[in-house]
């Protein structure tokens, strides 16, 4: 193996960048040179890449975002664009590519896996952590903080107007993030796609709570952690509920992109570059189509469709946790 090649595609991750310095130092230990693909498959589908030198990978670790940007590429849908991209990657002298991304960017790489004879490998890259085969993915443990970072603050603000807040997390269709921020966050209740049924029943629980806890003496302002797009109609709906039922002031925050950037903490950069590393050694061993994942804090080779197969369950002692350490605020 002389050459090897990286991109990053789909939703951009905090710990990409960490992910692409160790796959390129691990490979260049190993005297394989370096190129990245630019704009996700994009880049390949252009043959528009940079080739890695060291100057390019200091400093990278703490960096958020990726130095190799990002995007969307719809013509990569389409067989004739793939197999030109399998043509690039021949004439450009690549013996193995690394993809990190998220389940569309995987979809993508197994089927261009199925029409070049050389490695194709995965590495789950997405703040959803909607990536079954895997525990974790990269950046996922950074959303998390950023949100629990907002959620402290807007508490205090809350706090001081005796206001419930409802805060609008990522995720997707998975309720990770919602989930492990309302905890950390200390949050009052959390709506999670996973268990969502309806909004009236939703609203009974919501309610249902909040009287408990003013029964309960419970601190005057109440925080709710909720994943987008979940609710029917939009938040401004549950939020006027809210406000009319309880007669408590009540506001959205909804946290966005921001979600999606910053430096990534360290759970991140070590998982980031595990997995980089051990992807580097999966093109070697000349692996084909699959991810590499981490499993019980070791890195391991699962079929990239594995990433799409089941739904990844939340952690059922956290869901129930929440209601039992949350009644009284
Ligand atoms: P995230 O979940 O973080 O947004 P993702 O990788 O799932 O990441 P997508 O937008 O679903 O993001 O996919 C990224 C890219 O992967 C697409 O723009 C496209 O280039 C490629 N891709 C997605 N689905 C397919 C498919 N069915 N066939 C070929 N390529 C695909």
């Amino acid at each position: 193996i002389k050459k090897i090649a990286i991109l990053t595609s789909g939703g951009d991750a905090p710990g990409m960048n960490a992910c692409i310095r160790a796959a390129y130092l691990a490979a260049r230990n190993e005297g394989i040179e370096v190129i990245g693909y630019q704009h996700g498959y994009n880049g390949l589908l252009k043959q528009d890449f940079v080739e890695f030198e060291h100057r390019d990978i200091r400093n990278l670790i703490q960096r958020g975002g990726t130095v190799l940007y990002s995007a969307r590429c719809e013509k990569f849908t389409k067989e004739e664009h793939r197999i030109k991209a399998a043509a690039n990657l021949d004439e450009a002298g690549i013996d193995g590519l690394i993809v990190i991304g998220g389940n569309g960017s995987f979809k993508g790489a197994e089927l261009l896996q199925d029409i070049w004879d050389k490695p194709v490998i995965g590495v789950p890259g997405t703040i959803d952590n909607d990536i079954a085969g895997t525990d974790y993915t990269i950046g996922y443990h950074t959303a998390i903080q950023t949100a629990v970072e907002s959620i402290d603050k807007v508490r205090d603000t809350a706090d001081a107007f005796e206001r419930i807040f409802i805060v609008d997390v990522m995720g997707r269709e998975a309720g990770f993030i919602a989930l492990n921020s309302a905890i950390a966050g200390g949050a009052d209740h959390v709506v999670l796609p996973e268990t969502f049924e309806s909004a009236a029943d939703e609203l009974v629980r919501i309610l249902d709570k909040l009287d408990q806890r003013r029964k309960n003496h419970a601190n005057s302002s109440h925080i709710i952690v909720i994943t987008e797009n979940l609710w029917p109609g939009g938040l401004n709906i549950l939020c006027d509920s809210l406000q009319t039922e309880t007669g408590i002031d009540t506001r959205i925050l909804t946290l966005g992109h921001v979600q999606r950037g910053g430096s990534p903490v360290w759970q991140d950069r070590i998982l980031a570059s595990k997995l980089g590393a051990f992807a580097v050694e999966m093109v070697i061993n000349d692996e084909r189509g699959r991810m590499a994942g981490i499993r019980h804090r070791y890195p391991e080779s699962v079929p990239l469709g594995t990433s799409r197969e089941d739904r990844k369950p939340l952690n059922h002692y956290s869901m129930s946790m929440l209601d039992k350490i949350t009644l009284l605020g």
